[in-house]
């Protein structure tokens, strides 16, 4: 199965910063170990071109972070330090999620090993997020005539206020988000739906809001695209999830958004989002599972 990654793209970040930046390697030399896809299969993505983002975000906020004229509350909100490589591997995670969705759009899902920067609004960024992948990699399939509905699944455990600043007001898109009532971000933008789950919401409570949230964006939207933000952060050994979801119970939640949205006919563009376990190990078994749950349901449907 080909894939994209951007693990290559590093940038400079102070020591014990909490930035999982080491999973990304290691997930792409773990999907290489376990079969679901070749070396020759990973591919790098390119840069997203600048007037692609100003396509979504807005041409002052493109230019501040091109740059790095931000200001002092903007990068401390994006809570990353600018460096020129920081832009990079944002453009390049952003063109990892345009490859993966066009990729879907042929072959039913395609799958980016990073992305899912759902804290990125028109005009700003934060909680690690510069620019939003899912709106941007949307607008382009739109600019290429390959989807114009799209349902946007958000399982990250923190919600997706800059998707939903984005895509909410667009009547072709429906934003759901799933996440820890009582997790950042504070102040929020309404998504379509928003499920705010308790804290330590176990894998049976999860999976039956999950089921009855897909009942209902699938009652308002017949999606094109769906993309998928599998994030790590609602297992319940996550530094920054508030939720207490078992690995078994992220990978139901992976085979119920997939087989739900290839039942309803949406291609399935799957992007990472976040995952914060104290043992990097542990995310890059939950990412990987997923990465499996898409193999074995290709195998299956392909
Ligand atoms: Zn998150």
């Amino acid at each position: 199965m080909r894939v994209w990654a951007h693990d290559r793209f590093a940038f400079p970040l102070p020591p014990g910063h909490r930035f999982p930046i080491a999973k990304y390697g290691l997930l792409r030399e773990r999907v290489i170990a376990d079969g679901l896809a070749a070396a020759e299969e990973v591919h790098e993505p390119a840069a997203v071109p600048w007037s692609r983002l100003e396509a979504v975000h807005d041409r002052g906020w493109v230019a501040r972070a091109r740059t790095g004229e931000l200001t002092v509350r903007e990068e401390r909100g994006i809570g990353l330090p600018w460096s020129e490589a920081l832009v990079e591997r944002a453009r390049r995670a952003t063109g990892g999620t345009i490859a993966a969705a066009q990729h879907a759009l042929r072959h039913r899902v395609g799958v980016n090993l990073g992305g899912g920067t759902h804290h990125a609004g028109r005009d700003w960024g934060r909680g690690f997020c510069l620019f939003n992948d899912v709106a941007v990699a949307l607008a382009r399939l739109r600019a290429d005539g390959l989807a114009e509905r799209a349902l946007i699944v958000d399982c990250d455990v923190h919600q997706g206020d800059g998707t939903a600043e984005l895509l909410g007001p667009d009547p072709d898109t429906f934003t759901l988000s799933l996440h820890g009532a009582r997790n950042y971000p504070f102040e929020r933008i309404p998504s379509d739906l928003d499920i705010d789950l308790p804290n330590g919401t176990d894998d049976a409570a999860y999976l039956r809001a999950l089921d009855r949230a897909l009942d209902v964006a699938l009652e308002r939207i017949a999606p094109d695209v769906a993309f998928y933000l599998a994030g790590a952060d609602p297992w319940h050994g996550d530094r920054l999830g508030r939720l207490a979801l078992t690995k078994a119970g992220l990978r139901a939640r992976d085979e119920l958004v997939l087989d739900r949205m290839f039942g309803a006919g949406a291609s399935v563009c799957v992007v990472l989002a976040g995952g914060y376990a104290a043992d990097v190990a542990d995310t890059v078994d939950i990412n990987a599972a997923t990465v499996a749950a898409v193999s074995e349901r290709l195998a299956l449907h392909g």
